[in-house]
């Protein structure tokens, strides 16, 4: 019997490769009973932010991931495939769908037993525990798991709005990908007085305040646009709003600047600011975002929130199975261990699943060739870290290097490369 705590993108992958293999799971989630800051359902696998799961171009780093994790058998993207709404290149998914359908198929796994609950401590020295509560753990869990990996680190994370599609001024705005690659965005554009009068109104508007919040703790990827603003009049120009291969079909330009809208749902109704990540209180939120014209009178049906998001110094109490050194019964997985991202955290829990596989066979526990993205991310966050670990997302740079003539090249063959190892690595070492 192994116990996961937490269904989120981790827990779900554990319970469900453990359960497949014949192994009894005891799967612990305290939502809907109690909710997480960022949480809206009591679905597991629910994606807090944005809807997409970025690209699925093996020349990607995200997208070689996805490679390897379909080599495992991931439930996750399994069902992303299923639920998978239009946004070009990328996959992004219809949230709850998604999040609906990995609920049933992991809950109607035989060996699982879902147990609605929070835990706040369990016996270190009985059975085999797996700690997958995320960014968000519960504070009495947190009090815990203080006493097994010491003192916690963190760093913030800030979640884009989400509005109406019937309230966009659709007839200000067009369809489009950059460069003409499709027609799955929707793009609001602005002239240049607009998106002044807009940044004006963005870098003097009143945030929440959070305790401890230091722009040093905030996470590169996830840089709220009132910070992005701050530091220049252009900034945002360069960055989520950008125009760059975005032909506004009215004038046969690309606008001054561009916000793009993401389908959030299978029928199109709800659609996310893409970068918008945002920390300004509320009623700050509309009034900003009221002043880009397609969005003058937008129904805003999830605002932007901020969240303190923690997770443990690895590489001083994991083993580089994700156990702790000091107890190998208990593994960690998940956005806990300091990898960041969905697909991270969700592979994080093949790792785990597959290696407790093996010591449950009697075998020893593997690490994955550091060819592949897996394995160097995983390498990465227990055996590469100077200093305090900070969260490390999939990139071509943790791979050992190779030779080619332009980058294109080069992310071929480390894709190739990966992809063999990997194969090699499941014939000689199958699950
Ligand atoms: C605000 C924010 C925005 C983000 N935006 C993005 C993004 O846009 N793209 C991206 O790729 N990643 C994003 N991330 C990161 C992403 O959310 C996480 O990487 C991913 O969800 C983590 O997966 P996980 O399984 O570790 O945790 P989660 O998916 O959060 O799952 C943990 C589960 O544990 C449960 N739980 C917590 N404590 C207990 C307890 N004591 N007992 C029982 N159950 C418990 C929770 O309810 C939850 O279901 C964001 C994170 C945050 C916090």
């Amino acid at each position: 019997m192994v116990n996961v705590i937490g269904a989120g993108l981790a827990g779900s992958e554990i319970a469900y490769n453990l359960a497949k293999r014949g192994v009894k799971v005891r799967l612990f989630e305290m939502r809907p009973l109690k909710m997480t800051e960022v949480h809206k359902t009591g679905y597991f696998a629910e994606l807090v932010c944005s809807n997409s799961l970025k690209s699925e171009d093996i020349t990607n780093a995200e997208g070689l991931l996805k490679a390897e994790m379909k080599m495992f058998g991931s439930v996750v993207l399994t069902v992303a495939e299923e639920t998978r709404v239009p946004s070009g290149k990328a996959l992004a998914v219809d949230r709850i769908a998604f999040a609906r359908r990995v609920t049933e198929i992991v809950e109607g796994v035989e060996n699982v037993e879902v147990i609605r609950q929070e835990v706040t401590r369990f016996d270190p020295d009985e059975g085999v525990w797996v700690v997958a509560t995320g960014p968000a753990t519960s504070e009495g869990m947190l009090e815990f798991l203080k006493e097994l990996v010491g003192d916690f680190l963190f760093f913030f994370d800030a979640v884009s709005p989400i509005v109406t599609f019937e309230s966009v001024d659709i007839e200000r705005a067009f369809w489009g990908d950059r460069f003409g690659r499709g027609n799955d965005y929707i793009n609001c554009p602005l002239t240049q007085e607009e998106y002044e009068r807009f940044w004006k109104a963005l870098v003097e508007a009143e945030v929440i305040e959070m305790e401890g919040f230091d722009r040093k703790l905030l996470f590169e990827r996830c840089q709220p646009i009132e910070e992005i603003a701050k530091s220049g009049k252009d900034a945002l120009r360069f960055g989520p709003m950008r125009p760059t291969g975005l032909i506004d079909p009215r004038t046969g330009k690309e606008p001054y600047a561009v916000v793009q809208l993401r389908r959030e749902d299978k029928e199109g109704r709800f659609y996310s600011l893409v970068g918008f990540q945002t920390r300004l209180k509320w009623g700050e939120q509309k009034r900003v975002l009221s002043l880009i014209p397609c969005l003058r009178n937008a129904e805003i049906v999830r605002y932007g929130v901020m969240h303190r998001n923690i997770y443990i110094n690895s590489p001083k109490v994991l083993d580089p199975y994700f156990r702790l050194k000091k107890k190998g019964n208990i593994f960690f997985a998940g956005q806990i261990v300091g990898v960041e991202g969905y697909l991270e955290s969700a592979a994080s829990g093949i790792y785990v699943a597959y290696n407790i596989c093996r010591l449950l066979e009697g075998k020893s526990p593997l690490k994955l060739p550091r060819e592949t993205m897996m394995g160097a991310l995983f390498d990465y966050i227990i055996e590469r870290v100077e200093g305090d670990l900070k969260p490390m997302y999939v990139n071509f740079g943790l791979l050992p290097p190779v030779s080619g003539r332009d980058k294109y090249e080069r992310r071929k063959r480390y894709a190739e490369r990966a992809l063999k190892a990997l194969k090699e690595f499941l014939e000689e070492n199958a699950w």
